[in-house]
């Protein structure tokens, strides 16, 4: 079995990829966020956002892809009405990254490239017509194109695992949007789903296709070479319209835009962390990717562990993942290296806060606190739905929800207050 993936995911960026337009913000009111360059008007000049660059460098880096010394920029040519001026601006030989791999428990799968490009407008189908909102338009996105190295569905399940924390080191997460495209083959020939939204989708997209290619393998029946979608509601992938090859396409140099250095590209922070985590595991002997998440989490905890002894590091991972449950986040390293000294496995909240030497809060207040910290965390791992919020009632109204659910509280007061705490921290 062989499956290759091209994941698309959304920079954490301000503003889109050429413009100086928002990204992210104000987007409620459809065709409010654009310019010349992203409604793509005849004479409009794009111009690189350096800040999309930075970041799909240090994400090329995180999946150890090569990185030429300069980069660049490709018209991929198609008619399309969400692509007025005709053409996708993206990327091709000049791609940031290129030969880049994931380690999944020793099994290297292949990133043959990440290329920069930007996301199309929004089509809107409604019964008789349809809406075109721009607002999308221009959002940088990063498209990781694996090689057909993922050999069975554990596997493309602990490769997006994988992924997800590579990504989210770079402020990128997953869980907020990813689209794929999935090549399964279980025989010959290859057979493309396109536009899988989401990893739940994904996953439940290739199990249905790698049954229903065994089927037919079992009944002696060819796969035929196509490209199928797949249907969230009856989940299942449907045959959609003859496959089409990247040779079909036009492409061309962009020569609005130039060769860019990337020699001097602001990355490291990022790599720094990640490589620091890894040589923490394996110093310790521990699991990476818990560590790389505890340290993500909260970077503060890198050098936390990186202050114990090899006899203490297992318990000092423990300890940190009791504060994380307890909702204690601004724990210092006093208070860390008191608590690692005590047995504190199968301890309750109330006694581990005596032992820390809190005073106990009245109930209301627990609450209230309870319910920061959650927030704070859901900061951590989502800060651009978050900021998306602030201007975005829908985005705001699902985190509300999803605040109100985690801490079982109901009623306006609650989702007054939930609102409050995440524009407070916001504005911070
Ligand atoms: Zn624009």
């Amino acid at each position: 079995m062989k499956i290759g993936l091209e994941v698309h995911v959304a920079l954490p960026t301000k503003t889109k990829l050429f413009c100086s337009d928002l990204a992210y913000e104000n987007q409620e009111e459809p065709n409010s966020n654009v310019c010349p360059v992203c409604l793509g008007l005849p004479g409009a000049k794009p111009v690189l956002n350096q800040k999309a660059l930075e970041i799909s460098a240090g994400i090329a880096k995180a999946l150890n892809c090569e990185i030429g010394e300069k980069t660049w920029f490709v018209r991929k040519v198609y008619f399309y009405p969400d692509l007025p001026k005709g053409y996708q601006i993206t990327q091709l030989d000049g791609a940031i990254g290129i030969k880049g791999y994931v380690d999944l428990n020793g099994k290297k799968i292949g990133i043959r490239r990440v290329q920069i490009e930007e996301d199309p407008a929004r089509i809107i189908r409604e019964k008789d017509y349809s809406l075109i909102d721009f607002n999308r338009s221009g959002v940088p996105l990063n498209e990781i194109v694996t090689e057909p190295d993922i050999a069975s569905l554990e596997e493309l399940k602990g490769f997006i695992e994988e992924l997800r924390s590579i990504l989210y080191y770079q402020g990128v997460n997953i869980n907020q949007e990813l689209k794929t495209d999935l090549n399964i083959s279980l025989a010959e020939n290859r057979v493309e789903i396109k536009n899988v939204t989401g990893v739940r989708n994904l996953i439940a997209a290739a199990e249905y296709e790698i049954k229903r290619q065994s089927a037919l393998i079992k009944e002696g029946k060819e796969i035929s070479l196509e490209t199928r979608s797949y249907r969230e509601d009856e989940n299942e992938t449907v045959s959609s319209r003859e496959k089409e090859t990247e040779e079909e396409y036009g492409f061309t140099f962009e020569p609005d835009l130039t060769f860019y250095d990337t020699t001097k590209l602001a990355m490291q922070k990022a790599v720094i962390a990640s490589n620091a985590a890894k040589e923490l595991a394996d110093i310790n002997e521990y699991n990476e990717k818990t560590i790389r998440e505890l340290v993500l989490f909260n970077k503060r905890n890198l050098s936390l562990l990186e202050g114990i002894s090899k006899e203490e590091f297992k318990k000092g991972v423990s300890l940190i993942e009791k504060f994380a449950s307890f909702g204690i986040e601004d724990y210092s390293e006093e208070e860390f290296m008191k608590m690692l000294k005590r047995d504190v496995s199968s301890i309750e909240k109330d006694s581990f806060l005596q032992l820390l030497g809190r005073s106990n809060k009245t109930e209301e207040k627990a609450d209230k606190e309870e319910i920061e910290s959650g927030i704070k965390e859901m900061l951590y791992l989502d800060k651009t739905l978050l900021e998306r919020g602030i201007n975005d009632g829908k985005a705001m109204s699902f985190m509300i929800g999803k605040v109100k659910e985690k801490y079982h509280v109901t009623g306006k007061e609650a989702a007054d207050f939930i609102q409050k705490v995440i524009k407070s921290m916001l504005n911070n």
